[in-house]
């Protein structure tokens, strides 16, 4: 009755690096009528969200709510601390930030990017000397990714406050974990960071659609000698809103509520040191099967040193076209979607055919992520993509031998 591959009827799933695989008990609390906005539930649960955002975030400090995406959280973070012809700095690992500095040179912002290519982290001392260089303190803020989404490098943001310590620097610490909170430990306050921004879609299991920036007391005085910070964006009614609307400027994002106030109880209930032990355990168990599985001229892990990557995002290569080959057959004959390569090479280059990612954040166990491996096995043989033996059972005894 049907052209469908043999394989291919079952729940299919989205192994891509947001948005995130949703809980169905986040599902089930956004499925409902639309609520009140003026009185009842929807007003405890939104105040119910700050303190336990702040426990993921790590931070005793404030949190501003947006409607929005990750971009949006990086505007509204440099729109109350930016000021148009300040100049910040931004070490990049990746797309990501890049895209963090266009963001600021948007709104004016003078950018001085020290790149780190695709494949290694930020390197401290680098960034110490340009700081040390800026003797007459130009640079406001320091950008940094925390996980570069792109290129899967997971960067040292404590060795960041150190670099801006040991320089006497005043520049704001400013930290991307939209691809890491929930996934990566992170924490905000012991690791001296003044700004955090993140989305919900990622390792807060939510679908798209909010956005939060987390800052601290250092921030919060930046952003009161800004001459001007557009209504918008201002994070200081939404972190201390003495209306209801105000956490949002405008209409709350109602259903968003009720599905974030279930991924925080759930992220809760499991524990945050449990959740970044999770996807600690299941990263292992991924990076050890591509290991297995990489021979010269096949598959190569992005990032060579796993102290340096991301534990919920893992850029591959493979030679080009095998990539887009192999994320091609998995979707058409699984159901499983890869992520693609983001940023590692022009679209429209034949290189870019070389890249793929797997997603592994927030709502992943150990049988999703042995059924994307097996799947990625699958591929692999049916293409005949030179591969090593043994990659699913490396990856099973990392996660049976717990
Ligand atoms: C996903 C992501 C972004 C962008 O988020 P959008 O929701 O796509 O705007 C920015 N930074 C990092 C590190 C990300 O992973």
């Amino acid at each position: 009755m049907t052209t469908r591959p043999i394989a291919r009827h079952g729940r299919d799933y989205l192994a891509i690096p947001g948005p995130s695989v949703m809980p169905d008990a986040v599902l089930q609390a956004m499925h409902r009528g639309a609520p009140n906005i003026y009185a009842g539930e929807l007003i405890d649960i939104a105040a119910s969200l700050v303190p336990d955002l702040k426990a993921v975030a790590r931070t005793a400090g404030h949190v501003a709510m947006y409607i929005g995406n990750g971009h949006a959280a990086w505007e509204a973070a440099l729109a109350n601390t930016i000021a148009p012809g300040d100049t910040v700095l931004v070490p990049a690992t990746g797309r990501f930030g890049h895209g963090w500095a266009d963001m600021a040179e948007g709104l004016g912002a003078e950018t001085r990017i020290i790149d780190f290519g695709k494949r290694t982290p930020i390197d401290a001392a680098r960034v110490a000397d340009a700081l040390r260089a800026d003797t007459g303190h130009k640079i406001k803020a320091v950008l940094a990714v925390h996980v570069d989404t792109s290129s899967s490098v997971r960067n040292d943001i404590a060795g960041l406050r150190a670099a801006l310590d040991d320089t006497n620097h005043p520049a704001l610490l400013m930290a991307d974990c939209i691809a890491s909170l929930g996934c990566d430990r992170f924490e905000m306050d012991a690791w001296g960071v003044d700004v955090m921004v993140t989305g919900c879609q990622k390792g807060l299991m939510v679908p798209p659609g909010m956005a939060f920036v987390f800052f601290n007391d250092k921030a919060a005085g930046v952003r009161a000698k800004m001459d001007r910070v557009s209504r918008y964006w201002d994070w200081v009614p939404r972190a201390n809103p003495e209306e209801f609307f105000m956490y949002w400027n405008g209409t709350a994002p109602t259903h968003h509520l009720y599905g974030l106030r279930t991924a925080l109880d759930m992220i809760h209930a499991e524990g945050i040191e449990n959740v970044w032990h999770r996807h600690d355990l299941l990263a292992r168990a991924i990076w050890t099967a591509c290991a297995h599985w990489s021979v010269p001229g096949g598959l190569e892990l992005n990032v060579a040193d796993a102290a340096h990557r991301s534990t919920a995002v893992t850029a591959l290569r493979l030679p080009a076209p095998y990539g887009s080959a192999l994320r091609d057959w998995v979707e058409t004959h699984l159901g499983l979607t890869l992520g693609i390569g983001l940023g590692m090479a022009p679209p429209g280059d034949p290189a870019w055919h070389g890249f793929f990612r797997l997603g592994h954040m927030g709502h992943v166990n150990g049988h999703m992520v042995l059924g994307l491996l097996g799947g990625i096995e699958a591929g692999l043989t049916a293409l005949d993509i030179p591969h090593g033996t043994g990659a699913l059972d490396a990856a099973a005894s990392v996660i049976g031998r717990v």
